[in-house]
């Protein structure tokens, strides 16, 4: 059915990611044609941070950070059974909302699979993230619950 499965992962929480296993494989494995893109995005600074007020330290090493979430990104992929060969691995920076639209641009998304919120927090029915994707995206979103 799907074509171009694009998985946004937020890897500070890997419970998160557990909710859409199942639903990603199912959706992954209709058809042996079917590509899915797992992306992770590493947010930016805050400005606040930029002026010096938050970190006092030196900035991170922006390759070093890459490094690690591409590893951490690595082991949670290796949970989902879908064959390697269709598998595509992405990490930018940014905002997580507007780097999951436009990944989901550049991939040809015909389907975005996301979870709704982090599952300790129960005071939204859809986080920030989740609820820009679900407006703003131009193919179907499905909301894990
Ligand atoms: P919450 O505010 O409860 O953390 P979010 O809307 O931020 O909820 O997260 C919902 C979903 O958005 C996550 O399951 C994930 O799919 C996606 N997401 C959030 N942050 C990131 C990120 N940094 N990189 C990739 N995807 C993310």
């Amino acid at each position: 059915m799907y074509h171009s499965i694009l998985v946004p992962v937020d890897i500070s929480d890997p419970e998160f990611t557990s909710q859409v296993i199942a639903h990603v494989e199912a959706q992954a494995n209709i058809t042996d044609v079917a590509h899915v893109h797992f992306l992770t995005v590493i947010p930016t600074f805050p400005y606040y941070a930029s002026l010096g007020l938050a970190y006092s330290g030196e900035a991170p090493d922006q390759e070093q950070i890459k490094n690690e979430a591409l590893l951490k990104l690595s082991e949670l992929i290796a949970k989902f059974d879908i064959p390697e060969d269709r598998v595509k691995k992405h990490i930018t920076s940014g905002s997580p909302k507007d780097e999951i639209l436009r990944v989901a641009d550049v991939v040809k998304a015909d389907l975005i699979v996301i979870a709704s919120h982090r599952p300790g927090i129960m005071t939204y029915l859809l986080g920030s993230n989740a609820a820009a994707v679900v407006r703003h995206a131009k193919c179907s979103v499905l909301v894990v619950r």
